[in-house]
């Protein structure tokens, strides 16, 4: 059985959105990974369907009810051994090394928060992995989870046309990676740096190791302190 992804939502309609595009949404169509999508709102019982309440202690917006995220919660994940994370601006940064461990995993269970956020008791309750995709806010987990799960289902085996076109990139080996050209030779009076056209593979290789320790260095210099 192929990767199986639940995000609960309250705007399930937002799924799968761009997953459903190009190589991820041909890897869902020959099920090497799947996606449910679950509408929190389904599990409020009263009339109304509250799903959200005034925060404790007073100030501005509202705030996710556990009692109602909780029975959401658990509708989808009893006995399943799934990561269950939390989109969070405060979670722990997404790296790619996480994402290659999830991506090895059998899915994951992904809750996107609304409005201020969710009830602490729940997280604690649940134990969710509070993960934030970087220092901005955004209004809803909903693009958050789809970043999460591009950047899982892109490097399932067989997802990417080329498996090994993977193995270079950004942030594999601790390095942004090189600069890429492709044809015509020249465009507007630039050429392509000639060693790439020399077909010296040794001295590419060397050559593009090169650029990537330049690129970081100048860029992301605290890449390189580990
Ligand atoms: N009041 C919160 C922000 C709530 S934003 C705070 O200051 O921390 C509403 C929801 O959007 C959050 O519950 C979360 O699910 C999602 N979200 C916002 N920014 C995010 C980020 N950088 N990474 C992941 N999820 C984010």
């Amino acid at each position: 059985m192929g990767f199986r992804a639940t995000v609960l939502t309250l705007y399930p309609e937002m799924f799968p959105g761009h997953l459903s595009y190009s190589l991820a949404g041909k890897a869902m169509e020959r099920g090497q990974w799947s996606l449910d999508s679950v509408q929190i709102r389904d599990f409020a019982t009263d009339k109304h369907r509250t799903v959200d309440d005034t925060p404790a202690g007073g100030g501005a917006g509202m705030v996710l009810k556990p009692d109602v995220l909780a029975r959401a919660i658990d509708s989808t994940c009893e006995n399943d051994a799934r990561p269950r994370l939390l989109m969070s601006p405060r979670g722990k940064p997404l790296t790619q090394e996480r994402v290659r461990e999830l991506a090895t995993g059998q899915g994951v269970i992904i809750v996107c928060g609304r409005f201020e956020g969710v009830d602490q008791r729940v997280i604690d309750a649940r134990k969710l992995e509070e993960i934030s995709i970087g220092d901005y806010v955004l209004s809803g987990g909903e693009p958050a989870a789809l970043v999460v799960l591009d950047t899982i289902v892109r490097i399932l085996p067989g997802v990417m046309g080329n498996d090994l076109s993977g193995l270079h990139e950004s942030f594999e080996g601790g390095l942004l990676e090189h600069p890429h050209y492709t044809r015509p030779q020249e465009w507007e009076g630039r050429e392509i740096p000639a060693i790439l056209t020399s077909g010296n593979h040794g001295a590419i290789e060397k050559w593009r190791h090169e650029q990537a320790v330049a690129l970081t260095k100048e860029r992301r210099p605290d890449l390189l302190k580990d």
